[in-house]
């Protein structure tokens, strides 16, 4: 009996210091998480030591707005929704842009050209690529109007998105232009693909099944380390092969607190989860500045993130 009760004390202290021991380890990783860096698990990419060129995926509510950054360039894509607050202009003025090499908008709805006139009206542009659409999907909304004003009003032509290639700074950006016939706008989202070194990044607008699809058919490279998820997370995208093709360690959800649309749908996210180890939802992560120096990789919450850097 005294013999049992000795080991059972002893069992008990080892569970004692083991449970210490996953307390200890689960407050490292919240102090880190609290410090900035978020992801450095095993299996992921190093972390960028002098990063070069920063992807931030910038909280604008329900809506998509992606800044990339490389050696002084800068490209925007997306621009949210309409915002009284200037969340996107106040971000774009924290990394210390002043011209916009290029503004991709990935398709005319207002969650994404939200912001465009007034971005067009209060920053240098150099180009201003958007999908070429059908007739009878051409929106007639009042920010698609003062978009296209504000971009008569500079003097700036909008350039049809094709498939096409181009740098910026040190970024080689690949552009994707839907082929297909579709009954929906989503489907013409221009889906880019950044490369820097090693790392890729792939941003899809609202891209749904029968584009991603399309891309596939295509032959089209969509691989990526880090993925923008298809249209804010809902149900009409993200199919397992998409994703298995993609083939991301990171995924980030563009969409805002409690929206009325239920992004990201459940199902959906539990099969992003399936395929991708680290999924971010900015309704809860707020902005996140993706950091690579072309081999390493390194995601921040924004406002921990070198903004002044700029991309140097
Ligand atoms: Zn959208």
């Amino acid at each position: 009996m005294a013999a049992n009760k000795g080991r059972a004390k002893k069992q008990a202290g080892a569970q004692l210091i083991k449970a210490v021991l996953v307390l200890m380890a689960a407050l490292a990783i919240f102090v880190l998480e609290k410090t900035g860096v978020l992801q450095t698990a095993a299996g992921d990419k190093p972390a960028a030591e002098n990063a070069d060129a920063e992807v931030d995926f910038i909280d604008v509510g329900q809506g998509d707005s992606t800044l990339v950054c490389s050696d002084g360039k800068y490209m925007l894509i997306d621009t949210g929704d309409r915002d009284g607050e200037n969340t996107l202009i106040n971000h774009l003025k924290e990394r210390g842009v002043k011209k916009l090499d290029y503004l991709v908008l990935t398709h005319p709805h207002a969650d994404h050209i939200g912001e465009a006139a007034e971005i067009v009206e209060g920053f240098k542009i150099g180009k201003i690529i958007m999908p070429r659409v059908p007739d009878d999907l051409t929106p007639t909304s009042s920010v698609y109007e003062d978009l296209l004003d504000a971009a008569a009003d500079k003097g700036l032509k909008i350039r049809a998105a094709r498939n096409e290639s181009f740098e910026l700074g040190e970024i080689s950006v690949q552009t994707y232009a839907a082929e297909g016939e579709y009954s929906n706008l989503n489907d013409y989202s221009v889906v880019l693909r950044l490369t820097h070194g090693e790392n890729s990044f792939l941003i899809t607008g609202d891209c749904e099944k029968q584009e991603e699809s399309e891309l596939l058919e295509r032959g089209c490279d969509v691989s990526a380390d880090v993925l923008k998820v298809g249209h804010h997370g809902s149900d009409t995208s993200s199919t397992s092969q998409w994703l298995k093709e993609v083939g991301a360690q990171y995924a980030v959800i563009s969409c805002g607190a409690d929206n009325k649309y239920g992004h990201p749908d459940e199902e959906t996210y539990s099969r992003i989860c399936k395929y991708v180890k680290n999924v971010y939802v900015t309704a809860e992560d707020g902005s996140l500045a993706f950091e690579s120096d072309g081999k390493g990789l390194t995601v921040k919450p924004f406002d921990t993130a070198d903004a002044a850097k700029g991309g140097k």
